[in-house]
């Protein structure tokens, strides 16, 4: 029996399942307020420049799930990217992640891989058998210059907090190597959507487009109609009211500059580490997609600042601290006992979730959803598809 579904968010979450419920032969609305697809990840053509712009932050596709990496390459051609990021910290640039180029660099060194292992290890604080901080996780794997360096000053910017109230896992994810290896992640599969993220998600919502409403710059909470289920891919508060509070977020402000030079700073991300500069990087977008940026003769950039986000303000990064553990799992309480509403992706849940991780889990639920339907109906839908954490 078709039913008709709404779908709330238009990024990678919601495109996925919308099309999935299509291809089934259910009609599907899907809304989202802003006037674009994509979600945070919307690639866009610059107004002045014409360059390709991540309007919410820098977008690297990287994944060791094929699965994922097939169904992405179904909706649009990928282009080889590996993710170099430099950083500017203490009036010099250094590569990142920590590798062998920066140690040297920084301690004015000419170490092979086994000698800075072994230097790194004696500036290791081995007094911290059991890091429970961010600052002292760092100080346990690195010692003090590297983490004074590079990730005191960055980490109060970014979180807004100090390093020794963070929970040490979020360190745990940063690599270090001892080689020359400055690739930023450590995935097998890593790429640029071609024609932009944004591209993918039309295309990912293009062949069942007939049963797919697609509803831009309009709020869910705006929405005259019933539906047999809603799949909300919106934050889990803001479903609710925010009856019970509000969940913490760190929101990122972007300013934008035009420079007159083609390449203003010869690479696409630059961190800078000094807690006296207020911005966390730089983005020159141009040097995502490399296969084109010789047409243009300026260069747009985009200064990115971190800070708590206010009522008013766009939600980027869950902070999920242990502080937030009683609020979130009071949502995820009242959103189990709720009928008629599941709840997915990275604002649905409460996680930070990479673009692939979202996919997969997308995919998971449509598997989940369809065995469901089949069998039951809608109103055995779960609240929550992703295990929890
Ligand atoms: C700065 C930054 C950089 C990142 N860089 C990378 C990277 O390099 N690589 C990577 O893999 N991942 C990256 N990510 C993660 C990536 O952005 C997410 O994986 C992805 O956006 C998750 O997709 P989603 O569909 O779950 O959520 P979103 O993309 O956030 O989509 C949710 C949509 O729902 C809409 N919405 C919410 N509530 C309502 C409502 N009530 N009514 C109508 N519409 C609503 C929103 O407008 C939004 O468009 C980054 C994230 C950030 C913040």
């Amino acid at each position: 029996m078709a039913r008709t579904f709404c779908v709330v968010g238009a990024g990678f979450s919601g495109a996925v399942v919308a099309r999935h419920l299509a291809s089934l032969g259910h009609r599907v609305v899907v809304v989202d307020e802003r006037t674009h697809l994509g979600g945070n990840c919307h690639t866009e053509r610059d107004g002045q420049t014409g360059i390709m712009v991540h309007r919410y932050g820098p977008h690297i596709f990287h994944t060791a799930n094929e699965r994922v990496w097939a169904y992405v390459q179904r909706f649009g051609q990928f282009r080889p990217y590996i993710n170099r990021v430099r950083a500017i910290a203490r009036g010099q640039v250094f590569s990142l992640p920590i590798n062998l180029a920066t140690i040297n660099q920084m301690f004015r060194t000419t170490f092979g891989p086994a000698q800075a292992r072994a230097f790194i290890a004696s500036k290791a604080d081995r007094s911290i058998t059991n890091p429970r901080t961010f600052r002292e996780q760092a100080l346990s794997m690195v010692g003090p210059e590297l983490y004074e360096t590079f990730f005191e000053g960055y980490t109060r910017k970014q979180w807004g907090c100090e390093p020794d109230t963070l929970p040490a896992s979020i360190l745990k994810r940063l690599p270090l190597r001892f080689n020359y290896d400055d690739n930023y992640f450590n995935h097998p599969y890593q790429g640029m959507p071609e024609a932009g993220y944004t591209a993918i998600v039309r295309n990912i919502l293009a062949e069942f487009a007939q049963r797919i409403d697609i509803r831009l710059g309009a709020a869910f909470e705006d929405m005259p109609e019933t539906f047999d289920h809603v799949f909300y891919t919106g934050p889990l508060d803001r479903y609710f009211g925010f009856r019970l509070g509000r969940l913490e977020y760190r929101t990122l402000d972007f300013e934008r500059f035009v420079s007159p030079e083609p390449d203003y700073q010869g690479t696409a991300v630059m961190n800078y580490c000094d807690a006296d500069v207020p911005y966390t990087r730089i983005a020159e977008h141009k040097h995502f997609a490399p296969w084109e940026q010789a047409q243009f003769e300026q260069s747009v950039c985009f200064r990115e600042y971190s800070r708590a986000a206010q009522a008013a303000d766009t939600p980027y990064y869950p902070i999920r601290l242990t502080g937030e553990q009683p609020l979130l799992q009071k949502y995820e309480e009242l959103a189990r006992a709720s009928t008629g509403v599941s709840f997915l992706g990275r604002l649905g849940t409460y996680r930070y979730l990479d673009m692939d991780v979202t996919i997969h889990e997308a995919l998971l639920a449509c598997e989940q959803i369809e065995s469901i339907l089949a069998s039951n109906g809608a109103q055995a839908l779960p609240a929550f598809f992703a295990p929890q954490p």
